[in-house]
């Protein structure tokens, strides 16, 4: 572990300002993600260095199309997120503290070294919320930089604004999880909010990074096509029309074991709205 960034001493505790949730956290206690815990005053993030998956994928998988097609990538996971999808598909380590999971141990410039040993261009920091082991990503982003290797972000987006405006420079790809355009939505289901993650993406996409998002319907959830437009509405209002939409189909998962998988007809429905919203490059994920 190593002390953590981002955060204030505050009364018998100490309060993270990582993300938007900004756990107050008394001495021995973890914020939300269970990975920042509170020890003799000062907060420590205990997952660096020891990542729960490490695997070498293509980098359409994280889904990106748009960036490096047809190459590979290390993909990168410590336990831990700020949000607590009912679906998520990685709950065996999203949700789970880092003495809950098997890790490796693997410093930063292990990481960048076992790249080249493996003819692998980019990191992914992926599978969890990699912004709750922000220090371990950090590192690593700035070393893989370093050695001309590219750094790739698969995330929620939930975040403060100083932790992204300092590891913006070393990214250069990201795809981005809108679950919703409902805070409603967000707070019932994900246990976050929505206006920081829209915020976040017009923040990376200004700052150069390459954009993809990602929008999961789930059946009879967010799967209107009034909830479809509304997204839509957002891209083209914000001019993201050429930021890749991946629409991604719903299977039951973890606390969600219904409703059924969301019906391709919906995902086709889906992809018309975007397209008759200008939105250039839609694809349909899951299916
Ligand atoms: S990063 Fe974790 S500990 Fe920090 S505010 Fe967010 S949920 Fe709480
Ligand atoms: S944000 Fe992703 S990793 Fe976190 S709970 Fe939701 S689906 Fe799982």
């Amino acid at each position: 572990m190593i002390e953590a960034r981002f955060y204030a001493a505050e009364g018998d505790g100490v309060r993270c300002l990582l993300c938007p949730h900004h756990c107050f956290i008394k001495e021995g206690r973890r914020g939300i993600c269970r990975s920042r815990e509170c020890r003799e005053g000062k907060l420590w993030a205990l997952s660096y260095g020891t990542p729960c998956a490490v695997a070498d994928d293509p980098v359409e998988k994280k889904p990106l199309n748009h960036f490096m097609p047809g190459t590979r990538c290390l993909s990168l996971s410590c336990t831990g997120c700020n949000l607590s999808c009912r679906w998520c598909q990685n709950s065996d380590i999203s949700q789970a503290a880092p003495e809950n999971a098997d890790r490796y141990v693997l410093s930063p410039e292990e990481a960048v070294d076992l790249c080249f040993r493996q003819g692998l261009p980019s990191i992914a920091y992926t599978y969890t919320e990699p912004f709750t082991w922000w220090e371990y990503m950090y590192d690593m982003a700035v070393l893989a930089h370093g050695r001309g290797l590219k750094n790739i972000l698969v995330s929620a987006g939930y975040v403060e604004k100083e932790p992204l405006k300092v590891l913006l420079p070393y990214l250069d790809a990201a795809n981005i999880d809108i679950k919703a355009m409902d805070d409603g939505f967000y707070r019932k289901w994900c246990g976050a909010t929505l206006a920081p993650v829209l915020e976040n993406i017009i923040e990376m996409k200004a700052a150069g990074i390459h954009v993809e998002i990602t929008n999961l319907l789930v059946t009879g959830l967010n799967d209107s096509s009034g909830q479809v437009t509304a997204l839509c509405e957002w891209m083209e209002d914000s001019g993201l029309q050429d930021v890749p939409l991946h629409l991604s189909r719903f299977f039951p998962r973890y606390r969600m074991t219904s409703p059924d998988p969301t019906p391709t007809a919906t995902l086709l429905a889906a992809r018309n709205i975007a397209l008759s919203h200008g939105i250039r490059h839609v694809y349909l994920g899951n299916v």
